[in-house]
């Protein structure tokens, strides 16, 4: 389960280079990291403010349960979690998370109201039904109305769906939706202390979050990458992962754009898309998200200041209208990754739209 660009660490040794790739795997402690990148050197340390500002008290978390399933979907955990006291940038105050028992393998739905649950957990359902030709046999919650609710309980009779609320099984399996609760917020919570952004970014942290953790190795499986129990033949990342909160160049593209008119916007990179093949980037000035694979980072500086303003990035301030330096841009990473990526692919003889393929967004 050696991660596909980790040939691209060719500094690889270096202690700021395992520091790098512990920033974009999302704070992953370092033991875990080399599972992912064994050729980082053993001897690489650093310290972490973020992990310490960020990270429960690893006694706080629920305790570990073993797998009661033998097949993946076979058992699916529901949990709501809200209402933020800030909304996030759409909106959302309250997300779902599902986890599949036997890969682990997590899915986060932000939501406007927790009411929405029923209906998302349906649709997701249904999905799995047509995407994976299986069964969901067993879901469990706890007794929160919104899981509840009649419209859901009739569908999960049509489908032979047995629900179980918390009361019906062992307080020890109880632990596997709020477990999975406590990671997704703990990592939320440091990308979101480390990048300085505002807490309206959230949501963006929060499927951020459950991305990263998908595709990193877990000791309940025997450090198993979860991603890979459940997608054995898909390639980890679509496209090379990058530090939340750093700023991100996006490349415009389209008709309409006459010759003057700017090629290059400056924005906050926020997430990985779950559909396409690109980087989620968000433009605070017009509010917009942009997805985008074209996309220049710079990985060493935050968007956002430590006392919450916008850093300006000298080279390319606001006031460049025609940021034409850009267009020879060299981007030695970009095209290295691109390489890389490439023999990746190769490597594992795999098509470049295979994330593109399951619309329930792991
Ligand atoms: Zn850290």
């Amino acid at each position: 389960h050696c991660f596909p660009f980790a040939g691209s660490t060719s500094s690889g040794s270096s202690s700021s280079s395992a520091y790098t790739w512990h920033l974009r795997f999302g704070h992953l402690p370092f033991h875990k990291l080399l599972h992912v990148l064994p050729q980082l050197s053993h001897k690489s340390s650093f310290q972490c403010e973020s992990c310490q500002l960020g990270k429960h008290h690893r006694s706080s978390f629920p305790p570990r349960s073993s797998r009661s399933s033998h097949s993946v979907f076979e058992l699916l955990h529901f949990d709501v979690w809200g209402p933020s006291s800030t909304p996030d940038l759409q909106d959302h105050r309250y997300y779902l998370v599902v986890v599949d028992d036997y890969s682990r393998v997590s899915w986060v739905f932000l939501m406007k109201h927790k009411s929405e649950a029923g209906h998302v957990i349906k649709k997701f359902i249904n999905e799995i039904l047509t995407q994976f030709d299986t069964c969901v046999k067993i879901v469990r919650s706890d007794n929160a109305l919104e899981l509840c609710a009649s419209s859901l309980e009739q569908f999960f009779r049509d489908k032979g769906i047995i629900h179980q609320t918390s009361c019906a099984y062992t307080s020890q399996q109880n632990g596997v939706a709020e477990r999975k609760h406590r990671h997704i917020l703990d990592v939320a919570r440091t990308i979101i202390i480390h990048s300085h952004v505002p807490h309206s970014y959230w949501g963006d942290a929060v499927l951020t979050a459950c991305y990263l953790i998908n595709r990193m190795p877990s000791s309940v499986l025997g450090d198993l990458i979860l991603f890979s129990v459940l997608f054995p033949d898909r390639e980890l990342f679509s496209v090379a992962p990058r530090i939340f909160g750093c700023v991100a160049f996006v490349q415009l593209l389209g008709p309409g754009r006459d010759k003057l008119s700017p090629r290059v916007i400056k924005t906050i990179f926020v997430g990985y898309s779950r559909t396409q093949k690109g980087y989620h980037c968000y433009d605070p000035s017009t509010r917009r998200y942009y997805v985008s694979a074209d996309v220049t980072f710079f990985e060493s500086t935050s968007y956002f200041s430590p006392n919450g303003t916008q850093l300006r990035v000298p080279e390319f301030s606001d006031e460049v209208h025609l940021p034409l330096p850009l267009m020879s841009y060299p981007q030695p990473v970009a095209s290295r990754f691109g390489a890389i990526y490439n023999v990746a692919l190769n490597l594992f003889n795999l098509p470049t739209v295979l994330l593109c393929l399951h619309p329930a967004r792991p």
